[in-house]
């Protein structure tokens, strides 16, 4: 197997003695949609935002976190962004007094991720929504247009693998499908991603491979064509015991 994009080994995040996530090993492969399920407080946050370099609190945190190879373990979050890592955080992360416009040019590519960054071309060839409304705030959009546009600053920044913690969180169905759609397209375009959603059906429709985590372990992890048929996924997230 060719060395995964990002790879973590003995990931563990405590908070006092409450071990919030316990990951022996987890790997995203070149060009490869993971997708992260579990129920709430099952650890997803925790997951990417430890990969990142960043939690809320004051948590222990420990493990190997590889991005292309380099340990970037030990890294602060933005040393992880300038070699390749991104994070689209739950709720996205935009400036609501700015216009679309403004919160692309405000994401600049870190030194060296340069190479790597979408351009506005590219952005708009991917959100054509994000052109239409380039002139409005970020206050204005739907919430839909709010998490393309978060999507899209991250892509600003060059990763080689992008994390999404909950992109379709209060969007209506069909948009839903819009951004879950988008997110296929740029790992069609060799992006890596690590999707963490609670849409489990929408997931199940892009992602390449699931994974199920549970009080902060991986429960079962696999093929999306082999965990969809998976009893956990069908009796707690389908609705079809
Ligand atoms: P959700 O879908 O509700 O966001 P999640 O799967 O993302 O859930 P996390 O938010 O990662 O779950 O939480 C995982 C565990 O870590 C939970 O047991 C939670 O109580 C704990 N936790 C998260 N943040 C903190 C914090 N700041 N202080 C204490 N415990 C925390």
């Amino acid at each position: 197997m060719s060395t995964p994009i990002l790879e973590a080994r003995e990931l563990r995040v405590t908070y006092g003695g409450h071990v919030a996530l316990d990951i022996p090993h987890l790997a995203l492969a070149p060009g490869e949609l993971v997708g992260v399920v579990g129920a709430n407080g099952a650890g997803k946050s925790t997951l990417v935002n430890a990969l990142l370099g960043w939690s809320r609190g004051a948590p222990a945190v420990s493990g190997s976190v590889r991005l292309a190879g380099e340990e970037i373990g030990a890294l602060p979050p933005h040393a992880r962004v300038a070699r390749g890592l991104a994070l689209v955080p739950e709720g996205g992360a935009v400036f609501m007094r700015l216009s679309v416009a403004e919160n692309l040019a405000a994401a600049t590519p870190p030194a060296g991720a340069a190479g790597r960054a979408h351009d506005e071309a590219q952005i708009e060839a991917l959100f054509p929504r994000l052109r239409e409304r380039r002139h409005h705030m970020a206050s204005a959009l739907s919430g839909g247009e709010r998490q393309m546009l978060a999507i899209a600053r991250a892509l600003r920044l060059g990763p080689s693998a992008l994390l999404l913690d909950e992109p379709s969180i209060g969007l209506a169905p069909r948009l839903v499908t819009d951004v879950l759609r988008a997110v296929r397209g740029l790992v069609d375009q060799h992006l890596s991603v690590l999707l963490v959603e609670q849409n489990v059906r929408a997931a199940i429709a892009v992602v390449d491979r699931l994974i199920l985590l549970e009080r902060g372990r991986i429960l079962a992890q696999g093929p999306v064509a082999a965990m969809r048929d998976d009893p956990r996924i069908l009796e707690a997230y389908l609705g079809e015991a």
